[in-house]
């Protein structure tokens, strides 16, 4: 059993492949083929939900992330290891109500709008975490890394989860004693303001049309994957898994508003795709 190779990295929506392993997923079925285009929920960093759409003309009702070692199969939250961990072999799993038979030729379709939208969702959420590490710039006391426009990571040093849906995105950070003492203060801190300041940033780089691609270093689920943007400030990239649209314009309008509660900040990105 070998890695399922993934076309999703290319913007893939269709493919055709033969089933090479069926396992049971809960009281449904989990199909594996050699190379598929649909994009499945990961078990270590679950951002961007499954794809929807058929395999073999039946509806795929989920699709999650298996793994393969010599001590048998695992899926998605019972897999013990994280992401891409030596010895295992990564699959993508397609839970359908009916069974297919192994060895069957089988046509992949996915649903092609869904996945546009998350798409969205994900370039949009990745734009409003380097909006808001800039906005919040002013509130670290300490060193700390950087991120692609220079601006300290507050995303990477404070987020706890990230969860996107159709044209938009939920990121949650914590804003306790571990963050401050990496040197970031939350004294002062005006949501409308950073909110306010994020959302100019993404109005302008909505603006500059900037061009969006994926550096893909191989044709496996595991593959590390990095995001890679021309922003006019500068290049940046973020290692990644998800998929992306190929150009900041084609999000209309992206649009973040900020709540504080207790010590969790969290950031609702939504974005308006022109029709
Ligand atoms: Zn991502």
């Amino acid at each position: 059993m070998n890695s399922t190779i993934v076309t999703f990295p290319d913007g893939r929506v269709s493919g055709r492949s033969e089933i090479v392993l069926a396992v049971p997923a809960g009281d449904r079925h989990g199909l594996v083929v050699a190379e598929t285009p649909f994009h499945p929920l990961d078990h270590t960093w679950p951002d961007q939900p499954a794809d929807r759409g058929t395999i073999g003309g039946l509806p795929v009702v989920d699709c999650v992330t298996g793994a393969w070692s010599a001590d048998g199969f695992h899926l998605g939250e019972e897999i013990p290891v994280r992401r891409g961990a030596e010895g295992w072999q990564w699959l993508v799993v397609h839970v359908t109500d009916t069974p297919l038979p192994v060895g069957a030729a089988v046509e992949l379709e996915v649903d092609a709008g869904h996945r546009t939208a998350l798409s969205t969702g994900h370039t949009a959420c990745h734009l409003a975490a380097l909006a808001l590490n800039s906005a919040l710039a002013g509130h670290w006391r300490k060193e700390t890394a950087l991120d692609g426009l220079g601006h300290p990571d507050f995303d990477q040093a404070a987020i706890t989860s990230s969860r996107i849906s159709p044209n938009g995105s939920v990121d949650v950070y914590r804003l306790g004693k571990s963050l401050r003492k990496k040197g970031f203060s939350a004294d002062g801190l005006d949501l409308d303001e950073v909110a306010g300041e994020a959302n100019d940033r993404l109005k302008a780089w909505v603006a500059a049309d900037a061009p969006v691609r994926l550096d893909v270093p191989g044709p496996e689920l595991t593959a590390r994957r990095t995001w890679h943007c021309s922003l006019p400030e500068g290049a940046v990239s973020i290692p990644c898994g998800g998929t992306h649209l190929p150009r900041t314009s084609e999000l209309g309008a992206v649009t973040v508003s900020l709540s504080l509660d207790d010590a969790a900040l969290t950031m609702r990105t939504t974005a308006t795709p022109p029709a």
